[in-house]
């Protein structure tokens, strides 16, 4: 009877580990490394590797990974749990789980018929009812338990933060200084030059971000700022200008993120020293563009999450701005794109 528990608990913990085990994959060019499939979209595949979420696409791997992408993908699986589906299971109008992984993460029961509820990108659910109990993080979206959360994802000026993305964080300048390196190649690539003025980056927090976006008349949900001080000297043609660029960045955003924002604010650095002028949307609708394109290169889900909020907010500005940029650079290209901006170079008259 004993032996039979037992090996009935084997069976079980078999059957656990069958889809969620890691395993090696192996890129077309040989490259090897352990991860476990979490899901499958189109052509892309996400991949846990070392408790990390990535996105890669699907072409990258050997043909024997792609078969196993295929059958993996074949499954109906509880989104929650990732195993297949059996037994009582619940449907919402996307997606079916397992009865028992249906639940709210604040209160843990099951959630019942006409209930509302919200969901993350990252799979996490809760009852709308919680309010406070329940913590957003500031920069995945990821939901977290307010009173099971570590002290240091609540930042002094009120931002919070998931645990994967604090442990991410970038807190200290050399590391802020190394994200702006690992970017130059990436925009000079695109044909964004490094700017002829100094440059210097401040890590700040919300508070004084907030300060020095009113000295231009900056508002919002800001995570980064560039601040351009100029001196045009000479006259008529022979003009010549010198700048002064001040980029802030909140402190303790993920790595990725900051890839993004660095990205961004260093398109307005180059507009800067251009003296690029057009609408709020044409302006920071390019820059998000610049950020996109950095963020592209970051395989991990964190970039496929800020893309997509991108792609789906709702401001005039930096949603609308980036939708009909995005539009423009489909039809036209990057270098065509980049002289369609300096077109609307203005310098001032000395
Ligand atoms: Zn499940
Ligand atoms: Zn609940
Ligand atoms: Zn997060
Ligand atoms: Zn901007």
């Amino acid at each position: 009877m004993l032996k039979c528990i037992t090996g009935f608990l084997f069976a079980c913990l078999f059957l656990d580990t069958l889809f969620l085990e890691a395993r090696i994959w192996t890129t077309r060019d040989g490259t090897k490394s352990q991860g476990e499939l979490i899901e499958v979209t189109d052509d892309r595949i996400g991949l846990r590797i070392n408790g990390r979420d990535y996105h890669f696409s699907l072409n990258r791997f050997s043909d024997q990974d792609q078969a196993y992408v295929r059958q993996w993908a074949k499954v109906s699986r509880c989104p929650v749990c990732l195993r297949g589906l059996s037994g009582k299971t619940k449907r919402t109008s996307a997606d079916e789980f397992h009865a028992s992984c249906f639940r709210c993460m604040v209160c843990e029961k099951g959630f019942v018929g006409g209930e509302r509820f919200q969901r993350d990108p990252w799979g996490g659910m809760a009852h709308l009812s919680h309010g406070k109990s329940l913590e957003s993080c500031g920069s995945c979206s990821k939901f977290f338990v307010r009173n099971k959360a570590n002290p240091r994802q609540f930042f002094d000026d009120g931002r919070v933060s998931c645990e994967t993305c604090i442990q991410d964080g970038v807190l200290d300048q050399a590391l802020l200084e190394q994200v702006l390196q690992r970017i130059k190649p990436v925009m000079r690539e695109l044909g964004l030059a490094e700017p002829k003025g100094s440059l210097a980056l401040h890590m700040v927090d919300r508070n004084l971000l907030n300060r020095e976006a009113l000295k231009i008349n900056a508002r919002g949900n800001l995570r980064g700022l560039t601040l351009t001080k100029y001196k045009v000297v000479g006259r008529g043609s022979r003009t010549s200008a010198t700048f002064d660029h001040k980029i802030f960045v909140l402190y303790g955003l993920p790595h990725v993120e900051c890839v993004s924002v660095l990205a961004h604010e260093w398109a307005h650095v180059w507009l800067n020293e251009r003296f690029i002028d057009a609408s709020p949307p044409v302006i920071e609708g390019f820059c998000n563009l610049v950020s996109e394109h950095a963020l592209d290169r970051e395989k991990s889900k964190l970039s496929s999450v800020i893309r997509e909020n991108m792609l789906k907010s709702d401001s005039p500005v930096y949603g609308a701005g980036y939708r009909q940029m995005k539009q423009r650079l489909a039809q036209i290209g990057w270098a065509v794109l980049l002289k369609e901006m300096k077109a609307k170079s203005s310098p001032p008259q000395s």
